[in-house]
Formats: structure tokens, sequence, C-alpha cells
């Protein structure tokens, strides 16, 4: 189609995998943001359903770039694992922050913006076909030629489904509420300590019940919900919505009183597809964590190993992208993703309560051998103390 506009890569979805694309391919050449371009159905500040919990393993990735988290967040001091009656702690300075998605998503875009990619938001990728030469996306707005396409669009991922690489086999649920809070009373907020409990592994559930403190437009909310990894599908599903109620019960909360949300997040498996001829892709679209349902350090480390693959392709011209998975798997990153894929299809496989209980016991026993004992353990690299990019 002749009024096809051409660019050398075309990055569909503006949240941190794909922005974290775009970023690490200009931080190595910034002769890159002329050759990029990021598409977005939404316009930020986007709504995205999130916890919005960035541990190390992402601040790190933001770190090497020279980009400290740029909007508020809440730091977490303790991470408190429940079984039952049973729990241990992880401490740190802090073990995490918790960010809102919008906020943190629209600066992240506002900082490629800055570095001089083209975000072009409200736009929508509608279909996708894959030629010898080159790619062609279409939108609700035009139509793209693209020498290498980058699925960065999530979970629900438009590019995976066109290109009818759908597995259905491995994708977590996860209900959430946002629910007022007073920070002076409420002891979560005081102490900053986010709870995981997984106290309904009994029940059925293949993860967790959390309660993240945080700040939304400045007033004080309790994040709260459920995930369930089905890292087991074969396993009746949970009653995701009966188990927020019975736990929020617990803690004096009725769920019919807030405003409940759902979304799905797809988990990595190193036999899962992610690349074909002239696309890849890269954050949830490709998978996250089975395990803690972490996905947003994951995201943004995609950035540095679909950096290297896109920079590779054209350096050698040379557009099979067989070796993503490759370098996927050998990045320390996604080879302790796939620990944690195993470690889930291994946990959410335990069905022995008394199994459970020991296993709560003996983490309590090796957290003391770690770092994560302490309060003071600061597990994130200092943003300022790394190499930063080069002025333009
Ligand atoms: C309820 C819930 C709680 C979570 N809590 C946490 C947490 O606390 N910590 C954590 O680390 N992870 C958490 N996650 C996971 C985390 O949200 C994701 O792993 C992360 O957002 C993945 O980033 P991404 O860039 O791959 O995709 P997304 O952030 O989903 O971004 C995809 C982008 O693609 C765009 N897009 C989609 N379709 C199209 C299209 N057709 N055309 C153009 N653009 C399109 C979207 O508008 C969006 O901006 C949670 C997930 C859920 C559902």
């Amino acid at each position: 189609m002749s009024s096809a506009v051409s660019i050398d890569v075309l990055i569909v979805g503006s949240g941190p995998s794909g922005i974290s694309t775009a970023l690490h391919l200009v931080h190595q050449d910034k002769s890159w943001a002329n050759r990029i371009l990021v598409v977005d159905k939404a316009i930020h500040p986007r709504e995205k359903l999130c916890g919005g919990g960035i541990t190390h393993l992402g601040q790190n990735v933001l770190a090497r770039l020279g980009l400290p988290i740029g909007v508020p967040n809440f730091e977490v001091r303790e991470v408190r694992l429940v079984y039952e009656k049973y729990q241990y702690s992880f401490y740190g300075n802090p073990v995490f922050r918790i960010v809102r998605r919008d906020e943190f998503d629209h600066w992240l875009v506002r900082t490629a913006e800055e570095w001089g990619i083209t975000v072009r938001q409200g736009e929508a990728v509608k279909d996708v076909t894959v030629h010898p030469d080159y790619v062609e996306v279409v939108t609700d707005k035009g139509v793209f030629h693209t020498q290498l396409l980058v699925g960065a669009d999530g979970s629900r991922s438009v590019v995976r489904s066109k290109l009818k690489w759908d597995d259905e086999t491995r994708v977590a649920r996860l209900l959430e509420v946002l629910t007022p809070e007073d920070a002076r009373q409420e002891v979560l907020f005081r102490d900053k300590v986010a709870i995981f409990d997984f106290t309904h592994l009994a029940g059925g559930l293949q993860g967790y019940y959390w309660d993240f403190p945080s700040y939304v437009d400045g007033q004080p909310m309790m994040n709260r919900g459920v995930f369930d990894s089905r890292a087991q599908p074969s396993r009746p599903k949970a009653d995701l919505k009966q188990l927020l109620r019975d736990s929020m019960a617990e803690r004096g909360r009725d769920l019919s009183d807030y405003k409940l949300k759902g979304h799905p997040i797809r988990w990595y498996d190193k036999k899962g597809k992610v690349a074909d001829h002239r696309v890849i892709l890269v954050g949830d679209a490709a998978g996250a964590d089975p395990l803690m349902g972490e996905g947003i350090a994951f995201a943004l480390g995609y950035g540095v190993p679909a950096s290297e693959a896109i920079r590779e392709a054209f350096a050698r011209h040379d557009f099979t992208m067989r070796n993503y998975s490759q370098r996927l798997r050998r990045h320390p990153l996604f080879y302790q993703l796939q620990v944690r894929t195993n470690l889930a299809r291994f946990a959410y496989w335990l069905h022995y309560p008394w199994l459970v209980r020991l296993g709560w016991q003996v983490a309590r026993l090796i957290i003391r051998l770690t770092p994560w004992r302490s309060r003071d353990f600061v597990p994130a690299l200092p943003p300022l103390m790394v190499t930063t990019r080069g002025e333009p």
C-alpha cells in the first residue's frame, strides 16, 4: 500500500516493556530515536490495573539507564508472607516500592519522548501481516510497514493473537479492589508492610491474597487482591471472588462496598513462542512470573535482551529472530524467571498443608541467613552511581 509509513522498528504498546525496549536502543545509540515508533491504543496517563510493586530487579534496570523512579512511591520496609497462623518476613530499605501505574507509565513515556522517541498515543493496532521483507501493521489510523515488529501490548496481546501464537495454558487470573484507609490508624501504612497471604492454598487458590498500602491522588488506599497463577492448569479453578470476599471479611471489609476489577497475566515458560521472522514479543505478551505475579521488573528487563536482538538483526541483516528465545534464556533475569516458573509449578502442586507449614518454618530460618533479615538492607542499585546516558 503506497500510503504506508515505513519505519525500522515498530513497538506496539507503551507500557514498561515497550518503553524499556525503546529506551535501551537509544541508550546504546541515540540515532535509534529516529528509527523507532511506539504506538499505543491508550492515551497517557491511562488506567492500568496493577498492584504497582516494583522490586530491586526493576529498579536496577532503570538505574542502569540512569533513571531513578520519577514518580511518588510508597516504600515497603517489610514483606510478610502468611500461611494460616504461620508467617515470616523479608526486610529492606525498602524491600520494594509501590507506584501508581498511570503515573509510572506516563513518566516512562515522557522520558522516552525527552530522549527523542515518538510515541503515538490513541492509536490501536488492528491487524498484523508478516511478509518476507517487512511486517504490515494496520491501526485504526493508518498502515505501517516495519522491518521489525515488537509486540509489547500486554497479556491480551493483539500481536500474539493476530499471529496465532496464542496459548491459553499459561494465564494467571487476578482480581483487585482499592479501599480508602486512614493512614494514621492502619498499621500496614504506619509500619510500611505489604502482606502476601497464602492461606487459601488449601481452598484451591494457586497464589495468594495481597494487601499493598498505596496512595491514589494523594489519598491512602489499600490495594487488595487475589492472584491465581494457574501454574497447575488441570486443577479445578478456585472461586476467586469468594476467596477475595472471605479475605476482606477477615479484615473487616465487605467486598460489595468496592469496585472490583480483574485482568490476566500471561506467564513465561522457555518453551513458549516469543519470536519468529521479523517479530518479537516482550513483557506480558511474552510472559511474566507465575510464582508471585511479578511483571513490572521483568517487563522493564525484557528491554535489555530485546534491544540486543534488534541491534544484532539490523547489523547482520538477519531478521529471522531465531536467537531471541535463546538470548532470553541466557540472560540472568530470565534464567531467574524460568526458575520461578519451575518453582510455581512445584509450589502450587503441593497439596499437603503440613508440608506447606514446614516450608514456612524453614523459610523463616533461611531468611535469617540472608541480608533480607535487616531493615537497613538496600537491595536496589543507587541510580546516580551507575553509568548514565551520554548527553546528545
Ligand atoms: C491486578 C494486577 C496486579 C498486578 N500487580 C503487580 C505488582 O504489584 N507488581 C508487578 O511487578 N506486577 C504486577 N502485575 C503485572 C504487571 O501489571 C504487568 O506484568 C505489566 O504491566 C506488564 O507490562 P507490559 O508493558 O508488558 O504490558 P502493559 O503494562 O499491559 O502495557 C501494554 C500496553 O499495550 C497497549 N495496547 C494493548 N493492545 C493494544 C493495541 N491493540 N494497539 C496498541 N496498543 C495496545 C496498552 O494500552 C498498554 O499501554 C499485576 C497485574 C495485574 C493484572
